[in-house]
């Protein structure tokens, strides 16, 4: 079994093989004898945002004075519900505006966004932590708007199972919480209608 320093791959794969058999499958059969070391090695990938640091992701660049809306819309991201360890996926839409012309790589955005999502979450957590990041970071913007659209397979498959429900969270800093304008041509970006 690989090993990984910060993963114990081993306890993964014990805890998968109590789970099949908590459940009444037997962890021997052969078509599912190795899920658990499979299993471990997922969990090692999609949980592995424990170990990254997305502050080491913002690197200001100077730029031209740009001091208007930035957002980088439809950011796909994955994430794992904390409360049942099952996915929720969908999308983060990220807006700042500069400060001083002090820009981001815009993949960065999306960087920081997947390093706070492949970890045990709540959508709301997962949209504070980026927004305030990026606020309280390097960057230093007038203001940061994050927006999430997902889908919790914990609402689809179990409880209530209300397939198709999305849920939207939304954190807001800076100048996009004090000036209405600001945060109205934000929305309006987010829905595609900039007028
Ligand atoms: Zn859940």
């Amino acid at each position: 079994m690989i090993s990984d320093q910060k993963m114990n791959l081993e306890k993964i794969a014990d805890g998968v093989r109590l789970i099949l058999e908590g459940i009444g499958e037997d962890p021997a059969r052969l078509r599912i004898v190795e899920t658990p070391r499979r299993v471990a090695e997922m969990y090692s990938e999609i949980c592995g945002g424990i170990h990254e640091d997305a502050a080491s992701e913002i690197k200001v660049i100077p730029a031209e004075t740009h001091d208007e809306i930035v957002m980088v819309k439809n950011i796909a991201i994955a994430s794992i519900c904390e409360h049942h360890l099952i996915p929720f996926t969908g999308v983060a839409h990220i807006a700042y505006i500069p400060k001083d012309g002090r820009i981001v790589g815009l993949s960065k955005l999306a960087r920081i966004a997947d390093i706070y999502a492949r970890r045990p979450q709540v959508q709301e957590r997962l949209t504070t932590q980026i927004a305030e990041l990026l606020y309280q970071g390097e960057l230093k913007p007038k203001g940061v708007m994050v927006v999430i659209e997902a889908v919790h397979l914990c609402m689809v498959m179990r409880g209530i199972k209300k397939h198709g429900a999305t849920t939207i969270t939304s954190a807001v800093r800076g100048v996009f919480r004090k000036d209405e304008r600001t945060r109205i041509e934000a929305m309006l970006f987010l829905s595609g209608n900039r007028s």
